[in-house]
């Protein structure tokens, strides 16, 4: 029996505009006393007119291109009804057939190709509140989140383990920080994931595919690792008792139980029908023209894996690479490339040396890596005084190595490396005492 995951990932990114999605709230909600930032439109009241936010549109895109994605000319805003206590308009407004951006790819470190369905634009709900007030258990709602910018990055269901799908996680996470558009903190809800798990399972009676689940709501790579790993062992112990297949039922949607580690059935996932989707009539479709695409792509800076790459070309270690990028020490970043063309600074030693925590970039840097490395001196004329000294004082050593005794060669090498406290650059060093003895 050959069992292959089958493995999609559903993030929803916050972003971080001044503004809400359709209104002037603050959409900085995080800590704030509640309901204090809120008005008639995130409020969802009769007659309230909702206005798109450019700036966070131009995210949206960025992401989208960030992402490989083609970005439609032709865009608009739906209506997701449903009935949820912290939706109280009854809809949320978001994307259906026509996203700002769809069809691009990302790719893992093993050159493996991950598509990216669709990047659309939405809105975030309000949130609840279960506490208790007065001896009474009560849910109470917040509706500062209401209407904050929210952007959906849907992949194609092209991971086959619970490795490849953190590795997705970790670089979109790192592209969302590096394009500047969300923090992306996971603690403060800012990033949240949504793994779509099912298994195709490869035996005697043929191809068959396991029920498709979708795990709701996780805030964290581990505990996402874990769901997704948890569900295909589910999926495959279920599937050999049951025989259920996927062509024969509904997607399901589980929550994932961090403290059990095991996931549980919430309910039976609407379709698309269900949500009666339809075009929003209080905003017009977007054209978006080919100059602004082009200008919003020349806003973006050098991706995490292109950042990457610039540093190992100067030499630096992908390991130390990486380590700079993901922690995004652009102070670091900047001072490696500066340095690179200096013949006296290594940039992987410089590199190495940052990231091991021995050199801080934002102090003379060159002084402190040289005391570090003691490389320091490749000076031919400060190492030919030294060795001409030496010469002086040792005539017969000299005329020895005249005669053939090249060994000799190793005692100036030496004397001089004493002299020099240690600081002369080896290879120099013996270049320049074969280059004097020869004379
Ligand atoms: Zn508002």
């Amino acid at each position: 029996m050959n069992i292959t995951p089958l493995i999609g990932l559903e993030v929803h990114v916050e972003l971080e505009t001044k503004s809400k999605m359709f209104c002037g709230c603050p959409a900085d909600h995080f800590g704030k006393v509640p309901n204090t930032q809120t008005c008639p439109v995130c409020l969802g009241l009769p007659g309230a007119l909702p206005v798109p936010n450019k700036k966070a549109l131009e995210s949206c895109l960025k992401i989208g291109l960030a992402l490989n994605c083609s970005i439609n000319r032709l865009s608009k805003f739906d209506r997701k009804q449903y009935f949820y206590p912290d939706l109280a308009k009854g809809y949320q407004i978001s994307q259906y057939d026509q996203p700002f951006c769809s069809e691009g790819f990302l790719n893992l470190d093993s050159g493996k190709k991950i598509g990216i369905e669709r990047v659309h634009q939405e809105e975030d709900t309000g949130k609840l509140q279960h506490t208790v007030l007065n001896g009474e258990k009560v849910t109470l709602v917040d509706f500062n989140r209401s209407g904050v910018p929210l952007v959906e990055i849907v992949s194609k269901p092209d991971m086959s383990s619970s490795a490849e799908a953190k590795e997705y996680l970790k670089k979109v996470h790192e592209i969302i920080r590096a394009i500047g558009v969300s923090s992306a903190d996971m603690e403060k809800g800012q990033m949240r994931l949504e793994p779509t798990v099912n298994v195709c399972i490869e035996n005697e009676a043929g191809i068959r595919y396991t029920p498709l689940v979708e795990i709701k709501n996780i805030n964290s790579f581990n505990f996402a690792v874990q769901a997704i790993e948890f569900e295909i062992k589910r999926q495959v112990e279920d599937f050999e008792k049951t025989g259920v297949e996927k062509s024969s039922t509904n997607k399901t949607t589980r929550g994932y139980d961090s403290v059990k580690k095991v996931t549980f059935l919430q309910r039976t996932k609407e379709e698309a029908k269900d949500y009666r989707y339809f075009p929003e009539p209080d905003i017009p479709p977007f054209i978006i023209e080919e100059d602004f695409v082009e200008k919003i792509g020349k806003e973006l800076p050098l991706l995490p894996d292109q950042e990457i790459s610039s540093l190992k070309n100067l030499g630096v270690e992908r390991k130390d690479a990486k380590i700079l990028v993901s922690t995004q020490n652009q102070v670091a970043i900047q001072i490696i490339h500066d340095y690179s063309d200096d013949d006296r600074i290594e940039s992987k030693k410089l590199a190495s040396l940052i990231v091991n925590g021995k050199l801080d970039p934002a102090e003379h840097v060159l002084v402190r890596y040289q005391e570090l490395t003691k490389v320091g001196n490749t000076d031919r004329g400060e190492l030919e005084k030294v060795i001409q000294g030496i010469m002086l004082a040792n005539p017969v050593l000299v005329a020895d190595f005249k005669g053939g005794k090249i060994a000799v060669a190793g005692f100036f090498v030496g004397q001089a490396m004493k002299e020099t406290k240690g600081t002369a650059d080896p290879k120099t060093l013996s270049e320049v005492v074969l280059d004097l003895l020869n004379k």
